[in-house]
């Protein structure tokens, strides 16, 4: 910091609950109880000296803002969990890079370039406690989810100044929030720290970074010296074809079929008289990697080739952290020609919620598989195609890795017919209506046991499409593998439940059991961005059910049922519902039957933990739940037969146990869990013995 803080006046605030807090030049006193809400930091590695190495660029390797050397915010070896441009709900992209802290606060936070604070964020939501800093040349960079504005080593100098700042709006606006401007008081130089990293504003302990300039958002994975080794090509999951006649319901499964991957000899090594091993290092050539795929062999194409014909493929990519992020280059030919390329390289600030041009909406499911448009927006008819032409379809990464599926799609009635007779029986089609994205539209369905409303509201959607609800009986064979499904009803003749022996062909232990009708919503150009809201409610079959039953979903993109209500209230044999809705599927009432499952942490972390401090041992459980979720109030965690406080960490499906090491006497201890569903399920008890620390 160059200049020192100053702020003449005097602020005087009385909070609610008679807090007073003073601000005289540039001195904070707050007078009353338990003020400043620290959250925890610890294990920060201001310390580590290990550095990101810089990728070779690949041969179509551009470079964004040219002339200009940067450096990634965190130091140490880089591991991204969120990619630039990945799909976000309600149709917004992520704008920048999410930095993974392996759930650790306090990491230190450097600027990549030379500038001044411009806006300070302080919030409980969003980007949490936020910096955004101006440097030469109009460049912003954005740091979001931050701990606090401190440094190591700079608590009470005059560098803390900016924190001093912070708490002052944090109390002045009693913790609501405020994205302010600031005048140029606080200049950084590059590779200087500005904060701490932490977990404010939403998710887990992460750091978010963005750049930008004139309103354009850049992947900062262009930016010379922000560049990431990765020499994992992106998976490509499935296609999706739409002739006249609307998408294919289920998506077409590919498989690999083989990885151009640079072998040890193709790799130029260095010549022998260089022997500066940094040198042969920033001169070999780091390859980029091809996979290819192939239809699954039994894949059944619903369509029909004709005069248009549009595509989308479904996907991810994965970097060091192996989180599944969106991909970076979307490209198709037909015939040899090339039909569409897009790059999600950057992006215009007034495209930021337009991300419902590139992926489809309704059937990406956000970390899971993200569904791409092979085409540009959702009025395009697509492209021609005779139906004997081999297509290519191309998924790359940031770093020149491709994913490449190339054939001929066989076509044919018969193909439909197939389908229609293995996977779709007793599925009632629904009547689709066009639901105009001005005026919205409601569908809704109604049975003796259930009924469903869903509204399409003025601006639910993107451009106008096409949508219906049914209601019947039967589920697809896919969604009917975990689904315990009652024999049909005497009472209701005529009406033709799905195949019992479907449930004992497969060998698993059902997940769930079927209380109620299933609905289904299908749609054409379903392009949501906000999203559609619905209202159901359902009988349940079984006296055993109340309580115990949620809302699920189906989703074929990746073949698993979604969480996505519990019922608001359940009353005289039925439950009810109301959600936000951005998909397409079936949706059905299910009872869950499994157990959560507790992993013993040896199997995956180190058996004991220490925080920096080395004053409280860390036990990390991960707890497998199919079904209705991990339910914190119904889980006991148990030290020695007494209740014990524990965290439970749902990004990382994670429950974290932390216990002074004078809490434990020299016999040790007996640390045990049981963990529940919100079914009311639970896990055998586990057992941990905890020896006490060798002092
Ligand atoms: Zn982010």
């Amino acid at each position: 910091v160059r200049r020192p803080f100053e702020l003449r006046s005097v602020l005087r605030a009385v909070a609610p609950g008679g807090l007073t807090l003073l601000l005289a030049a540039g001195s904070l006193a707050v007078i009353g109880p338990g003020l400043v809400s620290h959250s925890r930091h610890f294990g920060g590695s201001g310390k580590t000296t290990l550095l990101a190495q810089p990728a070779p660029p690949s041969q179509k390797r551009r470079t964004e803002l040219p002339g200009l050397e940067f450096v990634h915010p965190l130091e140490g070896p880089v591991h991204i969990s969120g990619s630039f441009g990945e799909y976000r709900k309600f149709s917004r992209y992520h704008h920048g890079l999410d930095y993974k802290t392996f759930n650790r606060n306090g990491l230190t936070v450097r600027t990549p370039l030379a500038g001044v604070v411009e806006r300070v964020h302080v919030s409980k939501r969003g980007y949490g406690n936020g910096l955004f800093l101006l440097s030469p040349g109009g460049i912003r960079t954005t740091y979001g989810h931050l701990n606090d504005f401190l440094c190591p080593g700079t608590a009470g100098t005059p560098r803390s100044e900016l924190e001093d700042l912070r708490r002052a709006i944090e109390f002045l606006t009693y913790g609501r929030g405020v994205f302010i401007k600031i005048p140029p008081w606080f200049r950084f130089q590059s590779g200087e720290c500005i904060a701490r990293s932490g977990e404010s504003g939403s998710g887990a302990p992460h750091l978010h970074f963005e750049v930008q300039k004139n309103g354009r958002y850049i992947d900062p994975l262009f930016l010379r010296g922000m560049e990431i080794p990765d020499t994992t090509a992106p998976t490509m999951l499935s296609l999706y074809i739409e002739d006249a006649r609307g998408v294919q319901r289920l998506p077409v499964r590919l498989r690999p079929v083989s990885t151009d991957s640079p072998s040890p000899g193709s790799v130029p090594s260095a010549p022998p008289e260089q022997s500066d091993q940094s040198t042969s290092d920033a001169r070999r050539e780091l390859r980029p990697v091809r996979s290819y795929y192939a239809l699954e062999p039994d894949a059944r194409l619903e369509w029909q080739p004709g005069k248009w014909v549009r595509y989308m493929v479904g996907g991810y990519d994965t970097m060091a952290a192996r989180n599944r992020n969106g991909v970076q280059t979307l490209a198709l030919s037909v015939g040899g020609r090339q039909s569409f390329r897009h790059e999600l390289d950057a992006i215009l600030h007034r495209d930021l919620a337009r991300s419902g041009r590139v992926y489809h909406t309704a059937r990406t499911v956000i970390g899971r598989e993200y569904v791409y448009l092979l085409y540009d927006g959702s009025r395009n008819p697509g492209f021609p195609h005779r139906g004997d032409e081999p297509i290519r379809v191309i998924l790359g990464d940031a770093s020149g890795n491709e994913a490449v599926f190339e054939g001929v799609l066989p076509a044919g009635p018969g193909a439909i017919q197939e389908e229609t007779a293995n996977s779709d029986e007793g599925r009632p089609r629904a009547k689709l209506q066009t639901v105009f994205a001005g005026r919205g539209a409601n569908l809704e369905q109604i049975s003796a046991r259930g009924a469903m409303k869903i509204r399409f509201e003025p601006r639910s959607l993107h451009e106008d499409a096409r949508a219906g609800l049914s209601v019947g009986e039967a589920l697809s064979s896919a969604a009917r593998k975990s689904v315990r499904i009652p024999p049909p009803r005497q009472s209701r003749p005529g009406i033709s439940a799905a195949a019992p022996e479907a449930n004992q062909r497969t060998q698993e232990s059902p997940v769930f059991q079927l209380e109620g009708p299933v609905f289904r919503l299908e749609g054409r150009d379903l392009f949501y961005r906000n999203g559609a809201r619905a209202e159901a409610w359902f009988q349940t079959e079984s006296a055993e059910a109340a309580g115990t039953v949620a809302l699920y979903m189906f989703n074929e993109t990746v073949g698993r049922w979604l969480l996505v209500a519990y019922p608001y209230r359940e009353a005289d044999g039925r439950a009810y519902y109301r959600f936000p809705f951005r998909y397409e599927g079936s949706l059905a009432q299910l009872r869950d039957l499994s157990p959560p499952r507790i992993l013993q942490p040896s199997l995956w972390a180190p058996p004991t933990l220490y925080n920096e401090n080395k004053n409280e041992i860390v036990r990390e459980f991960m707890v497998i739940d199919r079904g209705s979720g991990f339910s914190r109030a119904n889980t006991q965690v148990l030290l020695d037969g007494r209740p014990m406080p524990f965290q439970w960490i749902p990004d990382r499906a994670t429950l974290q146990v932390r216990l002074p090491p004078a809490l434990i006497p020299g016999r040790g201890v007996l640390l045990s869990i049981r963990a529940a569903d919100h079914s009311g399920n639970r896990s055998p008890w586990l057992f941990d013995f905890i020896a006490a620390p060798s002092r």
